[in-house]
């Protein structure tokens, strides 16, 4: 069975096969990468290419996406240089219910105990394991993970000093999420979003017989609501959207500025949802 074409990055496309999801995965999804510091109690545990994002407080961390479904021990040992321990994740969250940022998911609560918590359209893939996906859907691609609490627009989730709020942005899934926070750094206030960002799987069809009934006003309302959010720092699912390699290299001094960046993800944005237009362009003209 062939899995369709995947391009979750901007240029990591390739056929898999329902079988080799692991074994043919870009280089950048199993590429170990140093833990590093974004800003302020939020960290970068993930790998080369695929973003974990790690959050600490005094009373638990709050973990964001896992890699493949063997990136357990990276994530693992990218926490312990930074002095932290998997067992002291107590919320699990995602970005968007694709394997390649869910397949540890499962193995990491049991580890630590945490809850998972996603949006309700996310909800559903997470426990099917992908089955429901509008997209890839109709087999499993990865092992299937109990939600325990369904999140929504304007929630905020709350452990130690974290506040962290909740922000639908779909298209890319169903049940896409974003999140933001407002830290202090030096007597400053940085607004800092982890993004998800609404990039288009090849294959997806926004109006007639679309992918999932609503997709393309999903993405249109997630490019409009991105544009107007209040962004100093942000950074994405995968470290190519948001030019970590550009902003960061492994051993550099930390500085709360290095990832600020607004007119870079106003124009990423925009970036994508050009690339939006031009696809229902493209849908209506045949
Ligand atoms: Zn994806």
């Amino acid at each position: 069975m062939q899995l369709k074409l995947i391009c979750l990055a901007f240029a990591n496309c390739l056929f898999l096969s329902s079988v080799q999801v692991s074994a043919q995965s870009p280089e950048g999804w199993t590429t170990p990468y140093p833990a590093f510091r974004v800003i302020d109690n939020l960290y970068g545990v993930g790998l080369l290419d695929l973003s974990v994002f790690l959050i600490t407080s005094d009373e638990g961390h709050i973990l964001i996406n896992t890699g493949l479904e063997d990136s357990t021990a990276l994530i693992r040992e990218n926490m312990e240089s930074l002095g932290f321990r998997i067992e002291d994740v107590a919320i699990l969250l995602t970005m968007q219910a694709h394997w390649d940022h869910t397949a540890a998911l499962a193995e990491i609560k049991q580890i630590s105990n945490a809850e998972m918590w996603a949006t309700v359209d996310d909800a559903r893939v997470l426990e099917d394991g992908g089955f429901s996906d509008a997209h890839f859907g109709g087999r499993e691609s990865f092992e299937p993970v109990i939600v325990d609490k369904i999140i929504s627009e304007g929630e905020v989730i709350e452990l130690g000093n974290i506040k962290l709020t909740v922000y639908d942005h779909p298209g890319h899934t169903e049940g896409s999420s974003s999140y933001s926070m407002v830290v202090n750094e030096n007597g400053r206030d940085y607004n800092v979003v982890i993004a998800n960002m609404g990039t288009i799987n090849p294959g997806k069809v926004m109006e007639v017989d679309p992918t999932y009934p609503g997709v393309s006003e999903d993405f249109a309302s997630t490019y409009r609501r991105q544009k107007q959010m209040d962004v100093d720092v942000w950074v994405a699912a995968h470290g190519s959207q948001y030019g970590l390699h550009d902003k960061y290299k492994p051993g550099q001094a930390y500085s709360p500025d290095t990832f600020v960046d607004p007119q870079g993800f106003v124009a990423e944005v925009e970036r994508l949802e050009e690339i939006y237009l031009e696809q229902l362009a493209e849908e209506r003209s045949n």
